[in-house]
């Protein structure tokens, strides 16, 4: 093991513990596949995860009624066509815990356990910048040195406290839809309210009106939510997927979401009235969450395109709900369709004509504060037994900030991001080398589907370690011209469209005090995955590559590297110069 010399300021303690190729944080869908990738190259790694068990988001999110919201066949891991064959789905639209079994199904089949360490969080890392290594400690006090670190940590995984007066005087229980206990919660004969109308309390919501005496919902901003038309997947249905998984699997991974389909190619004001309500039914019937935004190309574009799917949602919610002035609290009104991520609907809208549900405005009675018996608004006191927090997350960049990374010349991440977060091709932050995020702001991550995202990241960060192998090289560091080129074009693409205006957690809004920037690459995931592999194909253009004379790698090399299928497997696009 190399000795550590002093470090920048400020210096962390020495590091004791061994010295590895590489630390992965998280193990969820990306930590997963990250170990898998490197292990592949006889790396060695090590995966830290917070939690007691693996899953990640699908390990924590066990609200009544979470399930993945983009269909399973398609979410869900695409590397090995094994494992398409044998693992079975038994729903369009899978519940957590058999997402949650899949995951565990992939730790075992792949003999994955071994190095992942849970109920480990990592709290610090420092960069050496003499030897190139990161300084990695946990709060189990564990210290050791990793020449890469991969933040595997998730787009949704810090929870956003309540930010309401009194909420630590409710003497009742208190949940957040993201922190469920795992043995559940028995709500029969309680009065419960639901705090936030995102895509959990939309999940939620129903299934708490299953059991609960009362359901109060406080809602200060309307979504737009489709119906999911889930069910069982037949036998057949499943043998006839399988027998086109892995034409399928390509397809997805060229496809601009990660889901497939043709973008369209007309604008919604083409069509005539007649045309639209025609196709816009169609895609409400489809079942899919980005049905209505694949139909015209200018939804996201064009304010005027924009309405004309929101009033058939409103229309839709009207025919649902039975009570015209609850149908009209439910309606978005000045909130273009899609610039909040919508919702898929399992019997939410009509949960609203159950006698026991009430939908409290907020834009019209607002939370004063949260009271020993329940929430008190501008109105009164909705006395209640249990507040589910349904509140959401510091989206995309929490739990990055949220550990205490120290790059080149002392310089901190949460220093660096505090304008908000900068980084060239989502992949890497400049003056923090060998330090590589998994489906991390910048990229296209929450604006696909994200098992596509984390399959084309981990694979191009595997390729980079590779090549860097390869080449004796010890560092890949980001340049800051790359990056501010970069961080230009994806402000750039969102300018295009009708995101950036909006109050969201894709622009940061919903979290006090955090910068206001659109957080992700709103050009396609296919533009994305080929800028990433042109820029791996010109010689990591955008990236200084530097060595070391003594590489310490941790095992010996196993020969010439696989092609993995991303970044060296893909064609030369001649794309802009980053
Ligand atoms: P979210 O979309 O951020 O929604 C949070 C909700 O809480 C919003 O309605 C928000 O209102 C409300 N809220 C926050 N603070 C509040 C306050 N102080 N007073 C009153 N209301 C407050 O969070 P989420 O529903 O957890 O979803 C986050 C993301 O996670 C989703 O967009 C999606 O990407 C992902 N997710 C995915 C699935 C799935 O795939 N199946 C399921 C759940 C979540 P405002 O809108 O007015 O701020």
């Amino acid at each position: 093991m190399p000795s550590i010399p002093p470090s920048p300021s400020p210096s962390p303690a020495p590091a004791t513990g061994p010295q590895l190729d590489a630390v992965v944080v998280g193990a969820g869908f990306s930590g997963l596949y990250q170990l898998y990738r490197l292990r592949e190259l006889g790396l060695s790694v090590r995966v830290f995860e917070a939690c007691d068990d693996i899953g990640g988001t699908w390990h924590r999110n066990r609200y009544p009624g979470a399930r993945c919201d983009i269909e399973s066949t398609s979410y869900s891991y695409s590397f090995s066509p094994e494992l398409d064959q044998e693992w079975q789905w038994s729903e369009r639209y899978a519940t957590q815990p058999e997402l949650l079994r899949y995951l565990h199904h992939v730790a075992d089949r792949f003999g994955l356990r071994a190095d992942i360490t849970l109920r480990t969080r990592v709290t610090r890392t420092v960069y050496d910048e003499d030897d190139h290594l990161w300084q990695v400690t946990t709060d189990t006090g564990e210290m050791l040195t990793a020449r890469f670190v991969i933040l595997a940590t998730g787009c949704m995984s810090a929870v956003k406290e309540p930010d309401i007066p009194g909420a630590a005087a409710f003497e009742g229980q208190a949940l957040h839809t993201a922190d469920w206990p795992r043995e559940g919660v028995d709500l029969t004969g309680r009065r419960v309210a639901v705090i936030g109308t995102g895509c959990s309390g939309v999940q939620a919501i129903p299934l708490l009106a299953e059991q609960a005496a009362t359901v109060t919902v406080f809602q200060r901003t309307p979504v737009y939510a489709l119906p999911a038309h889930n069910r069982p997947l037949s036998a057949e249905e499943n043998a006839e997927l399988k027998a086109h998984y892995p034409q399928f699997r390509i397809a997805q991974r060229q496809s601009r979401g990660g889901t497939v389909f043709e973008p369209p190619t007309r604008s919604a004001l083409e069509a005539d009235d007649a045309e639209r309500t025609a196709t816009y039914a169609a895609a409400w019937e489809s079942g899919l969450l980005s049905g209505l935004l694949r139909t015209y190309n200018d939804i996201l574009l064009d304010p005027a395109a924009n309405e004309t799917v929101a009033e058939f949602v409103r229309s839709k919610i009207r025919t649902i709900v039975t009570d015209p002035a609850t149908a009209e609290t439910l309606s978005p009104r000045g909130l273009p369709y899609g610039t909040k991520r919508p919702c898929l609907d399992s019997g939410y809208y009509a949960t609203y004509n159950k006698p026991h549900v009430t939908l409290v405005d907020l834009t019209k009675t607002p939370i004063v504060e949260i009271t020993r018996s329940g929430i008190r608004t501008s109105e009164r006191n909705h006395a209640v037994d249990v507040i589910v927090f349904a509140t959401g997350f510091d989206a995309m960049t929490g739990s990055q900030i949220a550990i205490d990374i120290v790059g080149k010349n002392g310089t901190t991440l949460q220093e660096k991001w505090a304008d908000g977060p900068r980084n060239h091709l989502g992949l890497l932050s400049s003056g923090f080398p060998n330090l590589f995020t998994v489906i991390g702001p910048l990229s296209p991550s929450v604006l696909s589907n994200a098992v596509v995202a984390i399959e084309q990241h981990v694979e191009w960060i595997t390729d980079c370690i590779a090549h860097l192998r390869e080449g004796g090289l010890t560092e890949i560091d980001a340049t800051a011209a790359a990056e501010e080129r970069w961080c230009a074009h994806v402000a750039d693409l969102a300018g295009l469209t009708l995101y950036p205006a909006v109050a969201s957690w894709y622009t940061g809004a919903n979290v006090p005090g955090k910068p206001r920037v659109f957080l992700a690459y709103a050009g396609g995931l296919d533009r994305y995955r080929a800028q990433c592999d042109a820029a791996a194909l010109d010689g990591y253009r955008g990236f200084t590559l530097t060595s070391l004379a003594d590489v310490g790698w941790g095992r010996p090399r196993t020969g010439l590297l696989r092609n993995s299928g991303g970044a060296s497997g893909g064609p030369p696009y001649p794309l802009r110069d980053f």
